[in-house]
């Protein structure tokens, strides 16, 4: 191992360390969810909202059921099913043509083969199937199959970026390449979590919250910010995307991050700081609803009903 990929490494282990401080280290389960669902679910996840899409998937899996019936149905009908979710002429074309192409192939509707592949092997098989990229496929081997792989969406992108564990240039898949080999393991899904929800609730595209980010010790983005805001500097467009103005964060929006009351966060002191405090809030709060539902964390309320059958994680 190089020095830059020995220096990498480190610094993963501590972004990883400081997310866990502040969100807690959320829980995989890489047993619970269905293969092939995911599957099904990723390709209508496809140009959609998360909402739109999981509306489809369940009216999808209200009216058809099982793999098989879905497998054997009428394009228009799937197209019906699946309207709500956008592109819905593609996406039935996309999700019949695989479950086809996958029976032809192994008999059956079972991705369980993949378990025994190298990961290399079991992603270029994945992203062989059309409206399936490195992403999408990296989340399935890691949360149906406990794979070391590692999904970089546009949140873990701008934070990467940020924190300069990626060249400015890269892009989801490049990204999630140079960086999975350097993920401890074990830690792949935990770090994935965490950093999406960072840059979701914190490392935000616009104005993030550096004061207040668990990583502004190790960022050089997040220091460069500061170091703006301190001298009255503001607009320069900045690593990963955003402007470089720095917007203190509301007593309103740090109560929502669950900061307590009567507390000031607010300007540059940090007297009042909670930096370095272990949070230990669920990881359902924020993290995305999909990512979620394929490692077996139990859903919302709201969406109960809707989350996908597997088998039961018993690891
Ligand atoms: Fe993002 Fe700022 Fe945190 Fe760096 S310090 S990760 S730029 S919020």
């Amino acid at each position: 191992m190089t020095g830059a990929a020995r220096a990498l490494s480190a610094r993963l282990r501590d972004v990883s360390g400081l997310l866990a401080r502040r969100f807690g280290r959320p829980e995989i389960c890489a047993h619970e969810a269905e293969p092939v669902r995911n599957l099904v679910l990723t390709i209508l996840s496809q140009n959609t909202t998360d909402a739109n899409r999981d509306r489809a998937f369940d009216l999808l899996t209200k009216r058809f059921p099982t793999i098989p019936t879905l497998a054997a149905a009428r394009p228009s009908d799937l197209e019906d099913a699946i309207r709500v979710g956008g592109l819905a002429r593609a996406k039935a074309k996309a999700i019949l043509g695989a479950l086809a192409r996958i029976r032809e192939e192994r008999g059956g509707y079972s991705l369980d083969f993949l378990r025994g592949m190298p990961l290399p092997e079991a992603r270029e098989y994945l992203t062989s199937f059309p409206g399936v990229g490195v992403k999408t496929a990296n989340i399935l081997l890691l949360f149906s199959f406990g794979m070391p792989a590692f999904p970089v969406d546009t949140h873990v992108l701008r934070v990467t970026k940020r924190l300069g564990l990626v060249p400015p240039t890269s892009d989801l898949a490049k990204a999630a390449l140079s960086l999975e080999p350097h993920v401890e393991i074990g830690d792949h899904g935990p770090l994935h979590l965490n950093l999406i929800r960072l840059g979701r609730e914190v490392c935000r595209p616009r104005n993030p919250l550096c004061a207040e980010c668990p990583l502004l010790t190790v960022c050089p983005e997040g220091k460069r910010r500061e170091k703006a805001h301190a001298t009255g500097g503001s607009g320069e467009v900045a690593a990963g995307g955003g402007r470089s103005e720095v917007k203190r964060p509301t007593p309103g929006k740090m109560r929502s991050l669950g900061y307590p009351r009567g507390r000031k966060y607010g300007g540059h002191s940090r007297a009042d700081s909670p930096h370095g405090e272990p949070r230990t809030e669920s990881p359902s709060e924020a993290a995305p609803r999909y990512e979620l539902r394929a490692a077996g964390v139990p859903p919302q309320k709201e969406e109960r009903g809707a989350q996908p059958k597997g088998k039961r994680c018993t690891a």
